[in-house]
């Protein structure tokens, strides 16, 4: 579903942070990335909406070339959630999670009830939670709306850049746990950066790893396990 083709990725100041990646990202499974820092996944990453352009080789999803789709449209089909919490403060999580739906101008008791669905699936009940602003919730309650806001307009493809990472280990077991179930409900294709190899093992249907802007290797956790 999302392919790169040999794609190469320069910064102006002559950091090269990818080199002729070649990788296919299939529908509905859950893509994990994981390599030391500096290996260039969040390059990767952005590249599939567009937040960094790469400077050689093709990024498609669906078959077609991602500069053929109005970028709207393409970030509009792509959720994301960033590692640090990015709730807007003055708004209630039921403003939050609507962020997207109320930019594609979803009709209002539809975005209601997507809220709802959304907060029920994390434990998170619309009744409590919806009104409250984000200050009033714990960092991973935080984070946790965060992900919903990322699925809120239903998009294909979520992208998570080390999004559990800043949470303690009870909230981060928590937020893991959810993602599992939300893949099992919902069928998204996620890519998932990380470079917690546990974290990897855990959610990943699939596990990339990289080194110096190149792919190494790409399995299962048990091809992984059998030839590290
Ligand atoms: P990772 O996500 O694996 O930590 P990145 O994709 O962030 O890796 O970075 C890959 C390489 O590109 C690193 O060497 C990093 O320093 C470099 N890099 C990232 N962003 C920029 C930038 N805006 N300008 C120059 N170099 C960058
Ligand atoms: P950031 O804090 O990095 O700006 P946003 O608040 O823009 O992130 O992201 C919130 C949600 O909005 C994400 O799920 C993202 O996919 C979506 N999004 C980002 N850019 C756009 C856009 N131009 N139009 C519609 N939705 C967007």
């Amino acid at each position: 579903m999302i392919q790169f083709e040999n794609v190469s990725k320069q910064y102006p100041d002559g950091t090269t942070a990818l080199r002729q990646v070649n990788l296919n990202i299939n529908k509905g499974e859950l893509f994990v990335m994981i390599g030391p820092s500096g290996c260039g996944k969040t390059t990767m990453l952005k590249m599939i909406n567009r937040l960094i352009e790469r400077t050689d080789g093709t990024v498609r999803i669906n078959e077609r070339p991602i500069d053929e789709y109005n970028i709207h449209e393409l970030r509009w089909n792509i959720g994301y959630v960033l590692q640090q919490i990015a709730l807007f403060p003055h708004m209630t999580i039921a403003e939050n999670i609507a962020v997207v739906p109320e930019l594609r101008k979803w009709k209002s008791d539809q975005i209601k009830e997507r809220v709802h669905t959304l907060l029920d699936m994390v434990g998170l009940h619309g009744d409590t939670y919806s009104e409250r602003k984000p200050s009033e919730l714990s960092g991973g309650q935080q984070q946790r709306i965060g992900v919903l806001r990322a699925l809120a307009a239903d998009p294909e493809i979520v992208l998570m850049d080390e999004p559990f990472s800043a949470l303690d280990p009870m909230s981060r077991e928590k937020l893991q746990d959810d993602i599992l179930d939300i893949q099992r409900q919902m069928k998204k294709t996620i890519v998932f950066v990380t470079h917690d190899i546990q974290e990897a093992m855990k959610l990943g249907d699939r596990i990339c790893i990289m080194k110096d802007g190149q792919v190494l290797q790409v399995g299962t956790p048990e091809e992984l396990i059998r030839q590290p």
